[in-house]
């Protein structure tokens, strides 16, 4: 494979270290099986992780095909109300996935809103909301459900005078260029006081130890920054950020994909397709599997954490 099409930069650590890189893996992309390889670095001084050398802002875009998959079942869904037991049962079986402090509603932004799910929820909730996507198709998704979108990257949009309570960021912040501007300029736009809640792929995890440029988290090269808790709360306390917690998701789903990586790279297939399975099994053994998830989580060992860090008053 080659990177003959797509133009690629080398750039330094973000949070401004002398250059000391060490090569920590080569990979490629395993979502989409566009071509290129890429190789994983670790800034020797402070520890982060990037993708370097990497796709410019501007060829990006050919690693993101309209049916890329995250955007895809993120759709705003209408009736989907459920019954007490049922809601009973979910908040025990609660992943973590989307947490935020508890706040009375404001005003709040959603950095890579997709197709709008979350600000539905969010709205219903009494948030005013508004949110920020890459992809034109999303976004126009998100704007016929009657949410003010604005399409671009977060770091080529200006918002004018904001006064935000609350921003929030799943799985966005490892695909920017720019994370330590881009968390600078949420601060900027936030008042005294306000959360920032972010999602990220966990790098600190034991399945990044295990499986590495089968990690199925990595996602090459869409993911620019593979973020540990220690870089993470370095990246925000540089912008101004004060670090209040971190929480680890209770998913083993990375870990399943992972194995399945593996298992395919191997060759055995049945047992792949066993591991990885059909959408509609795998909420059953997610299900059966969650007191492992849940301790895992405990132990900081999932692939995915949620960051809340507040501007100081
Ligand atoms: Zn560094």
């Amino acid at each position: 494979m080659t990177n003959s099409t797509v133009e690629l930069e080398s750039k330094p650590c973000p949070l401004g270290c002398s250059p000391a890189d060490e090569k920590v893996l080569t990979g490629y992309d395993r979502i989409n099986d566009l071509p290129g390889e890429f190789d994983v670095v670790r800034c020797g001084n402070c520890g982060l992780l990037r993708t370097n050398p990497r796709p410019t802002p501007a060829s990006i875009g050919f690693y993101y095909p309209d049916d890329y998959s995250p955007y895809l079942d993120t759709r705003v869904m209408s009736g989907s109300g459920s019954g007490g037991l049922k809601r009973w049962i979910k908040s025990l079986l609660d992943t973590k996935a989307q947490t935020i402090p508890k706040l009375q509603p404001g005003e709040m932004l959603e950095v890579g809103c997709a197709s709008g799910n979350y600000l539905d929820k969010m709205a219903s909730k009494g948030w005013q909301v508004k949110g920020i996507e890459f992809s034109p198709q999303a976004a126009a998704s998100a704007r016929e459900a009657g949410y003010q979108v604005y399409t671009g990257s977060l770091e080529s949009i200006e918002l004018e005078s904001s006064e935000l309570d609350l921003i929030t960021g799943w799985m966005v912040l490892e695909h920017l260029h720019d994370p330590l501007n881009g968390v600078k300029k949420l601060h900027d736009w936030a008042k005294p006081g306000a959360y920032l809640v972010l999602s990220v792929p966990n790098a600190g995890s034991l399945e990044f130890k295990l499986f590495l440029s089968r990690w199925y988290a990595l996602h090459l090269p869409n993911h620019l920054y593979h973020f540990t808790p220690k870089t993470l709360t370095k990246l925000l306390r540089q912008a101004g950020w004060q670090v209040e917690s971190i929480q680890h998701q209770r998913v083993l789903s990375s870990l399943f994909s992972s194995l399945g990586y593996l298992l395919q790279e191997r060759g055995w297939h049945r047992l792949e397709r066993w591991v990885v399975g059909r959408p509609s099994d795998k909420v059953r053994l997610y299900q059966l599997l969650y007191p492992f998830a849940w301790l895992a989580a405990l132990f900081g060992q999932t692939g995915r954490m949620t960051v809340w860090a507040k501007k100081p008053d």
